[in-house]
């Protein structure tokens, strides 16, 4: 296929460089998100997990796709593109930029897809992060601006101080590097930000024709906001309107004309370009806010100037999306909140229970299988906090909470104890990872909303453990989970070091905390924006040698499967007790996780398989 592609590449109407022009011209994205450094607890530690039902996932995790095409997950639209390019299309079209910019090609090559996105996520990562932690500044300020744009718009600023933002200058055809299909984006900024659609205001991306190998403008993507009169929208297919004519409000006064954007389309549509569908829309997710979700790759098949409903000559652009991609992530969104809101009785078939935890959680976790009919995981009991035991936690010890009134500042002593900071945003949101968090107690003053207690307060996301197309168990959302959130704790029954070790004689399923311990350097590190910010070295924890025996106990967090790339990290934390060997193991989520999406958990395994039931420490 190689080959293929290489012919299509050299053919009449492309650029004609050779295979070695064009293997000297393309690089690598020269952000520094590249050399961004693993967190010191990769390829260093070496901890075991011996727990044996604990899947793992494929490297890269296959996106649900609507259709069986067999095409490989992460290849997908490498593929779909090369059986395009058999056609003689121009799909992989090399737009040039002027020398000093690179040249971008997409490649086939699996470990460079997987550098891509490693790069992408950790790039969205700092910036995530770096949102929240402008948003807490802001809120410092004697007079904060109380416009969420206003803390955006510095992040952005400072993600291109930083030369954080990914192919910047670059004009991509095709899929971005890095990018899946089924990514959110909250803001326009960010589709700017990680090179899928550059213009803030309009709806149609295109090259000019100075840059690009035919001579002629480009059209590379567009958002499909909706709210325009003459669009329609099939998923699949769609035919979106022309740009042009509208006044500030979006009403149509004038004629559209053949030029910029509208000429850019036809251009693509003339050359085969596919163009990358961004879809925008309000989404209800407790509270209603807009997003923007990357949809695949489109080709524009057909185009006509009609009367508008407005009176006006409009363009009509119809674009029909390539086979072979996965499923919508637009779609995918709305059939999560199709699944919430439809009554029990109507959903469809698969759901084994609506309620693992019986009904000792406020909201429902589901078991969903549609793939046999393994039942297994009805055969535990579903705690919500880990059974931690007198003896561990030391009866009565308390240190005294703090004499706060509703929620705690800067100031309270149970914030003291977390380095002087809220280790949360005001939205409940961790700030940054650090070795441990201190949270308020039974003994404190505060209310139960403080700032200070989040992850005491549990599950608040609609979960479901579903049944895996490799045949183990995986865990979900039918929410969205934003980066930073609170999403469960991973519970078992904490046992002793010398109780494990008798436990796991028996074969028991045993969790090791002690593996996590460095995870908490994944979130959060903004070096990368602040050169001089260090991670957090305190509050300082003793090492954690307990193990936590999941083989009857459990919460749904133990079906979570191992990723090293995973959107999911371990945030150890107090609240109720003071053994500093046995904190709570707490998950927050890495990532912005559309609904549906797996979940996923670096277990910090060791390479050789063998060693995966191996006792450790
Ligand atoms: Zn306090
Ligand atoms: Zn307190």
């Amino acid at each position: 296929s190689l080959t293929n592609r290489s012919n299509s590449l050299n053919a009449p109407g492309n650029d004609g460089r050779s295979d070695s022009d064009r293997g000297s011209s393309y690089s690598r994205p020269r952000s520094p998100g590249a050399v961004l450094p693993l967190p010191a607890s990769h390829g260093r530690m070496t901890f075991l997990v011996p727990i044996p039902d604990l899947n793992l996932m494929p490297d890269s995790p296959p996106q649900e796709t609507s259709s069986t095409a067999g095409i490989t997950p992460g290849g997908s639209l490498a593929s779909t593109l090369d059986v395009e390019a058999d056609k003689g299309s121009n799909s992989l079209a090399i737009v040039p930029v002027p020398d000093h910019e690179n040249h971008v090609v997409q490649t086939l090559d699996q470990d460079n897809q997987k550098l891509d996105r490693y790069v992408f996520k950790r790039t969205r990562m700092i910036y995530d992060s770096l949102r929240l932690h402008l948003t807490v500044e802001e809120l410092r300020r004697p007079e904060p601006n109380p416009y969420r744009r206003a803390v955006n718009l510095k992040a952005s600023r400072l993600m291109e101080e930083s030369e954080l933002c990914l192919h910047k200058g670059q004009h991509l055809v095709g899929s971005v590097p890095g990018v899946e299909i089924g990514d959110l984006f909250f803001y326009r900024k960010e589709l700017c930000m990680f090179g899928l659609h550059r213009p803030l205001q309009s709806g149609i991306d295109y090259t000019s024709a100075h840059r690009s190998s035919f001579g002629v403008p480009i059209a590379t993507s567009i958002v499909v906001s909706g709210g325009y009169e003459d669009d329609e929208d099939k998923g699949d297919e769609l035919v979106y309107s022309g740009q042009g004519g509208r006044d500030n409000s979006g009403q149509q006064r004038q004629h559209q004309k053949l030029e910029r954007g509208n000429l850019a389309m036809v251009q693509s549509m003339h050359h085969g370009v596919a163009v990358r569908v961004i879809r925008g829309f309000e989404y209800d997710n407790g509270v209603r806010s807009k997003v923007f979700v990357y949809d695949g790759l489109y080709r524009i098949v057909e185009y006509s100037l009609v009367r508008g409903k407005s009176g006006f000559d409009i363009f009509k652009f119809t674009l029909v999306r390539i086979q072979g991609q996965a499923e919508l992530g637009s779609a995918r969104l709305k059939r999560a909140q199709t699944l919430i809101s439809t009554p029990l009785y109507a959903l469809p078939a698969g759901y084994i229970s609506f309620d693992l935890y019986g009904n000792n959680q406020g909201v429902p976790v589901c078991l969903y299988n549609d793939i046999d009919f393994d039942r297994s995981p009805l055969n535990y009991e579903y705690i919500a906090q880990s059974a931690i035991s007198s003896v561990i936690t030391g009866k009565g010890e308390t240190d005294g909470g703090c004499e706060c009134k509703y929620s705690c500042s800067d100031d309270c002593i149970c914030v003291r104890k977390n380095g002087g900071e809220l280790p949360y945003s005001p939205y409940g949101k961790l700030l940054r990872g650090k070795p441990v968090i201190f949270e308020c107690g039974i003994t404190c003053k505060c209310a139960y909303g403080c700032a200070n207690r989040v992850a005491q307060r549990g599950l608040r996301k609609k979960m479901e453990v579903f049944r895996t197309r490799e045949l183990g168990w995986g865990v979900r959302s039918l929410d969205l989970i934003h980066a930073g959130e609170f999403i469960c704790e991973y519970a078992g029954v904490m046992v002793t070091k010398e109780q494990a070790e008798i436990m796991s004689m028996n074969g028991d399923m045993l969790v090791y905390p002690g593996r996590f311990a460095g995870t908490w350097k994944l979130w959060g590190n903004l070096s990368d924006v602040y050169p001089g910010n260090v991670p957090p070295s305190y509050p300082t924890l003793p090492p954690i040698d307990y193990a936590m025996d999941v083989s009857t106990m459990r919460s749904v967090a133990a079906f979570i499967r191992h990723s090293k790339e995973p959107n999911v990290m371990v945030q150890f934390v107090f609240h109720d007790h003071n053994n500093l060997k046995f904190p709570r193991v707490m998950l927050f989520a890495l990532d912005n996780i559309s609904p549906l999406t797996e979940l996923s958990l670096d277990y910090v395994l060791a390479d050789e398989v063998d060693e995966r039931l191996a006792i450790c420490n």
